[in-house]
């Protein structure tokens, strides 16, 4: 699976030293709560598209609004998301893909 960010995979902070294997690939965060912000995210990704697996995740905006495009193969799912302080899912709205 792939991510954009090259800090911690959902907040893309550099400090930190976690590294955890999600999705069979070794990723980094800068700690605990930001790893189950990523968890959590990944799994509601997956309910709602239906997928088994993601191939890419693309993470953009600040803390307190932010989106995500995620890819399984030629699909693809937008979504806006925002978590509580101590990492679970606070909101979750899909956004309808633009036509291409
Ligand atoms: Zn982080």
């Amino acid at each position: 699976m792939k991510v954009n960010y090259t800090g911690c995979a959902i907040c893309d902070s550099s400090w930190g030293d976690l590294w955890e294997e999600v999705e069979g690939t070794r990723l980094f965060f800068c700690c605990p709560v930001c790893l189950r912000q990523f968890r959590e995210l990944l799994e509601r990704l997956r309910t709602s598209a239906g997928w088994d697996s993601v191939d890419e995740l693309e993470i953009a905006g600040d803390r307190r609004r932010r989106t995500v495009r995620a890819r399984r193969g030629t699909e693809e799912l937008r979504a806006e998301f925002a978590f509580y302080p101590d990492g679970r899912l606070r909101l979750f709205e899909p956004r309808a893909a633009r036509p291409a």
